[in-house]
């Protein structure tokens, strides 16, 4: 079903998103990977999970706190893979403190990087969709999107934030075989989240173990943390000619964390 089509996954060399990426290249996705650290790993690890379907994986460096090069990137995949079909909006980044004790720069890269970067690629994206008749985007919220927690500021406006964008760009796309939705995860067990983990060891003097315990019985009923596997199969999902009605939403996949 996915087959052939481009998807751009950001900050794909770790978690999340590079979890998506293999998932939509097992589909026989050709897949743009975009993020810092490792790029070679992640790499091979999308191209052995399309090679049944000889997919095309391309990389592109783009700051996604940067529009420059958020607009070279997007313009290197219209050049090179002839447009992005599907745009998943995950490049992210936390920081906790009170709001009172913020650092204003970590307050302005957390807008950039984790809001105000999905609105620069979607609308770079959306005209080409159009033209072809056909696009997906799913933007990786969070139950932060929904819901808040303390020291959290940033990241919680962030999120509620792309969620409002979400639905914008889902009724402006209304009538056309475009849609826009969002997932919000709970607690997945990633660098991101390993650094909270680690923090919170070292703070209240506990074993790591125990700390991971004690973050997943705070919020998530399941008690168990959700994958990039599933959140991959979900955005599958949410791409599949089935899902052409499934439009403005904010999907949670978090334990029962926000039905609480
Ligand atoms: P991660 O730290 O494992 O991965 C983040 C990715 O973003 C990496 O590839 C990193 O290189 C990239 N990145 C960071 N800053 C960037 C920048 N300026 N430009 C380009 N790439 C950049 O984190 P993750 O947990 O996989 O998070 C991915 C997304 O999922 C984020 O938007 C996060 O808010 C969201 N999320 C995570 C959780 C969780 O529990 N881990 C829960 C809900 C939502």
């Amino acid at each position: 079903m996915l087959k052939g089509k481009t998807a751009l996954v950001t900050g794909s060399t770790s978690g999340i998103g590079l979890g998506i990426a293999l998932t939509l290249a097992r589909q026989g996705t050709n897949v743009v990977l975009n993020g810092f650290g490792d790029t070679e790993g992640p790499r091979q690890e999308v191209e052995a999970a399309g090679q049944a379907h000889g997919i095309k994986v391309g990389y592109h460096g783009a700051d996604m706190s940067k529009p420059a090069e958020i607009e070279a990137m997007m313009a290197y995949i219209d050049k090179d893979f002839g447009g992005c079909d599907i745009l998943v909006n995950n490049a992210g980044i936390q920081f906790v403190a009170n709001v009172d004790e913020f650092p204003v720069d970590r307050w302005d890269a957390i807008i950039a990087i984790n809001l105000t970067s999905a609105f620069h690629t979607m609308r770079l994206a959306l005209p080409g969709m159009k033209q072809r008749h056909w696009g997906r985007i799913v933007n990786i919220a969070s139950t932060h999107g929904l819901v808040a927690s303390a020291g959290k500021s940033a990241y919680v406006a962030a999120k509620h934030g792309l969620i409002g964008l979400t639905k914008s760009a889902a009724l402006e796309t209304a009538t056309l075989p475009v849609t826009v939705n969002a997932i919000c995860p709970g607690w997945v067990l990633t660098p991101l989240v390993q650094k909270q983990i680690d923090t919170r060891a070292t703070k209240e003097g506990i074993e790591v173990a125990e700390a991971k315990r004690q973050l997943l019985a705070e919020k998530q009923p399941s008690l168990q943390f959700t994958t990039p596997e599933e959140l991959g199969a979900l955005t599958v999902f949410l791409c599949s000619d089935e899902a052409v009605n499934v439009r403005g939403q904010a999907w949670a996949m978090d334990g029962g964390w926000t039905a609480q």
